[in-house]
């Protein structure tokens, strides 16, 4: 499998085309962006912790029996995965309020919610991600009504699947953004699962383990992910 033409460079990974119609190879990259790329830097070695990170990850939900994308890991940065069409929705679970939700309904972070919940954004930079829901999505065309019923059963799943994985690393999951793929018409995993797209607090001092310490600038940003990284037994250099 090698790398041919580079198809879409993204905020955090380039995806490249392979000598097989079906496999694409994806490299993530250190940039981190915020705030809908208002706020630009880097974290040194994320590339690699987000990518074996998601690997990892997506073998165990795979295992569990929600397909996803990943094919093979070929090297610290670099995955082959399925090509599929991304269906255009950043589906949210949350388990405990924080961020948007937090402050758009008055409920302070860190509330646990009675059952988790689910929201889809529209992908769509231009227009900031608007939030919308499973109408809105259809009648836009995003996603027909069993790929929507598919997309909340697999994202729940994957829900426990994670949240089980963190907490035996003392991380508890409250909240994450996924995103679902169509290969030969089937419904499936894709994009990631890192700190960059999770919530993660340590479950004994509550110590925030992810993108929010970029976000509200609180430092060890790079320390946060190495830890979450080891914690889930992967063996991290400090680059
Ligand atoms: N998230 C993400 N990409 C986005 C927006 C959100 O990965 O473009 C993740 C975020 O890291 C968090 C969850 O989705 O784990 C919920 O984010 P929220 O809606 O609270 O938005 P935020 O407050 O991060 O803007």
């Amino acid at each position: 499998m090698h790398k041919c033409e580079q198809l879409y460079e993204g905020k955090a990974k380039k995806v490249f085309l392979t000598e097989n119609p079906d496999v694409l190879i994806v490299s993530y990259k250190d940039d981190a962006t915020a705030f809908n790329g208002l706020k630009k830097g880097m974290i040194v070695g994320k590339g690699a912790i987000n990518n074996r990170m998601t690997n990892l990850l997506f073998q165990k939900i795979e295992e569990a029996g929600v397909p996803t994308h990943y094919i093979q890991e070929l090297n610290d940065r670099e995955t082959a995965v399925s090509r599929v069409e991304i269906v255009p929705l950043e589906v949210i679970v949350r388990n405990v309020a924080a961020g948007s939700f937090s402050k758009k309904l008055g409920i302070e972070e860190g509330t646990e919610l009675a059952e988790p919940t689910i929201e889809f954004s529209y992908k769509n930079d231009e227009l900031g991600d608007p939030l919308i829901n499973s109408y809105f999505a259809k009648a836009l065309n995003l996603a027909t009504s069993n790929e929507i019923e598919t997309i909340k059963k697999y994202a729940f799943m994957v829900n426990d699947i994670l949240k089980v994985e963190f907490l035996k690393a003392g991380l508890r999951l409250i909240d994450f953004k996924i995103e679902f793929g169509r290969f030969h018409g089937k419904i499936i995993l894709a994009d990631e699962v890192s700190p960059d797209t999770c919530r993660l607090w340590d479950v004994e001092s509550g110590d925030k383990m992810d993108k929010d310490r970029f976000r509200r600038d609180l430092g060890n940003v790079e320390e946060a992910y190495i830890e979450v990284a080891r914690r889930l037994g992967l063996e991290i250099e400090k680059e």
